[in-house]
């Protein structure tokens, strides 16, 4: 391929812009606070299944609390209805004993079934208390994740105008060089770690940073000025000095 030495010449700068680009997108991605944001998003994560965790277990403790409450209801009636007969004292002594003996009895059982009551009383205060803090940890995990979201979107909108201004000097280059030129420094430079041209400083390619074997370097300078070369070790395109 030939191309004008000016033009050769003008593909570093094009180098210069590529490599400023790559390196402020690998800048971006490397940004502490996009782990930071990983990380509250995982800590937003669990607190959340946390609070469903605890909302779950209230709830219940809530219908425990109800069907301790409703299973002592018919006892108490039933107990209200004996100690009236008993009261009335129009039943024979032999009924009264028995019925007295079944006052008794649901006295008993109401009071193991009020224990019962109290019991699922303290849980709901214990998972309502969870609950709440549950509440209260997944707020603030939501309240850091939005933070750090936000501190993150201020610094890519900081990159995003670096970006862009690169991205207008480099077209401003690009569009001075010829199209087939430009072409394989594009196909080299995607195949070769992001490095499509580098400059011959005495015998060493500034892309492989390999010194040239004699035969290589007295080739390089016997090429005509508009032969575009490449390098030996690493087959960039090597621009010579033009002196
Ligand atoms: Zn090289």
């Amino acid at each position: 391929m030939r191309a004008d030495p000016v033009d050769q010449r003008r593909l570093l700068e094009l180098q210069v812009q590529d490599t400023a680009a790559a390196q402020l997108e690998r800048r971006v991605a490397s940004l502490p606070i996009n782990q930071r944001v990983a990380d509250l998003t995982a800590q937003l994560t669990q607190a959340n299944d946390a609070l469903v965790a605890s909302r779950t277990a209230l709830s219940d403790a809530e219908g425990a609390r109800q069907r301790a409450e409703d299973d002592v209801v018919p006892v108490r009636q039933r107990l209200q209805r004996d100690q009236e007969r008993a009261d009335q004292g129009t039943i024979d002594a032999r009924a009264l004993t028995s019925l007295l003996d079944e006052i008794d009895h649901l006295k008993v059982r109401i009071e193991n079934l009020e224990d019962l009551e109290l019991e699922a009383m303290e849980t709901v205060e214990r998972t309502a208390a969870e609950a709440e803090s549950a509440t209260a940890a997944a707020a603030a995990a939501e309240a850091e994740l939005a933070q750090a979201r936000a501190e993150r979107e201020a610094a890519l909108v900081q990159a995003r105008a670096e970006m862009a201004e690169l991205r207008s000097a480099r077209q401003a280059v690009a569009a001075l060089e010829p199209a087939d030129l430009l072409e394989l420094y594009e196909r080299l430079r995607a195949r070769y770690s992001g490095v499509g041209a580098a400059e011959l400083l005495g015998r060493r390619c500034t892309g492989c940073g390999l010194e040239a074997t004699t035969a290589d370097y007295d080739a390089y300078r016997s090429a005509a000025a508009d032969e575009v070369v490449r390098c030996a070790e690493c087959q960039r395109i090597l621009v010579r000095n033009s002196d």
